[in-house]
């Protein structure tokens, strides 16, 4: 579970979040849209602490950021990440990139590592391209890859930061169906994207930010055909 109490985030004089309180329970899952700008990168790398926040409170799993100096690390062991591009290490081949963290941060060994890396890649697909190197994969194959790798961790909380806005139309749908079907059992959803398509499948909640701010809350059904405020009924006007 995760919980933002009056989170500010500020660049210089700029502010980037403002006020920000979201709670998101275990098993939840959560799509955040918005125009660009508004803050939703901002907001999911704050939960990880990728970018910390100036003002406020954030709790991953009852962890309190920067409560102690050892929060940090609690907490990104407990999440994963997928960005916009893939960010996968590419001087490595896929199942060195999917074994390198849990043989690290989890102390396995090579063979249980690799045991369950490949079960993971299996399920996306993937196993019969353990062995390349991520150039050597299209877009939707890397991304794959990615929440694969992210999920070698075990998390219990998922964030991805437009997984799909890099891809071509036709890997978009791949994707998207191995975010469904493996991002279950209890896990926690964070998810920024403008797929809409996935947000009424997928999301318990849609969360909709403007100008570093939550403006509207609601379950798809309701943010898609009655959305409350202006803002957000401009917003879908443009992208639907
Ligand atoms: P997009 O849909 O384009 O990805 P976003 O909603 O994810 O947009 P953010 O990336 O969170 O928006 O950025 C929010 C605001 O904060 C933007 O105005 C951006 O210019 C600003 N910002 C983000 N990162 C920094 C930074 N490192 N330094 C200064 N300003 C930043
Ligand atoms: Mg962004």
């Amino acid at each position: 579970a995760v919980r933002m109490e009056a989170v500010y985030k500020r660049y210089g004089d700029f502010t980037a979040l403002a006020e920000v309180d979201l709670k998101v329970e275990k098993g939840e899952r959560i799509v955040i849209c918005g125009p660009s700008g508004s803050g939703k990168s901002t907001l999911i790398r704050c939960i990880n602490h990728i970018e910390k926040h100036d003002e406020g409170l954030i709790f991953v799993n009852g962890i309190e950021l920067q409560r102690d100096p050892r929060s940090v690390d609690r907490v990104r062991r407990e999440t994963g990440m997928v960005f916009q591009n893939f960010n996968l290490f590419p001087h490595m081949t896929i199942l060195e990139n999917c074994v390198l963290a849990p043989m690290s941060a989890h102390q396995l060994s090579r063979k249980d590592a690799e045991g369950r890396a490949l079960s993971l890649l299996e399920r996306v697909h993937i196993a019969d391209q353990a062995q390349k190197f991520p150039a050597q994969l299209s877009g939707g194959q890397q991304q794959r890859v990615a929440i694969a790798r992210a999920l070698c961790m075990q998390p219990k909380v998922m964030l991805f930061d437009e997984p799909t806005s890099a891809l071509d139309p036709e890997m978009v749908k791949e994707v998207l169906e191995t975010m469904k079907s493996l991002v279950g059992d209890g896990m926690t959803m964070i998810c920024v994207t403008h797929e809409m398509g996935f947000a009424r499948e997928v999301a318990d909640r849609v969360v909709f930010m403007d100008k570093g701010r939550i403006v509207e809350q609601a379950p798809p059904h309701q943010f898609f055909t009655a959305p409350q405020t202006e803002r957000a009924r401009y917003f879908l006007d443009q992208i639907i």
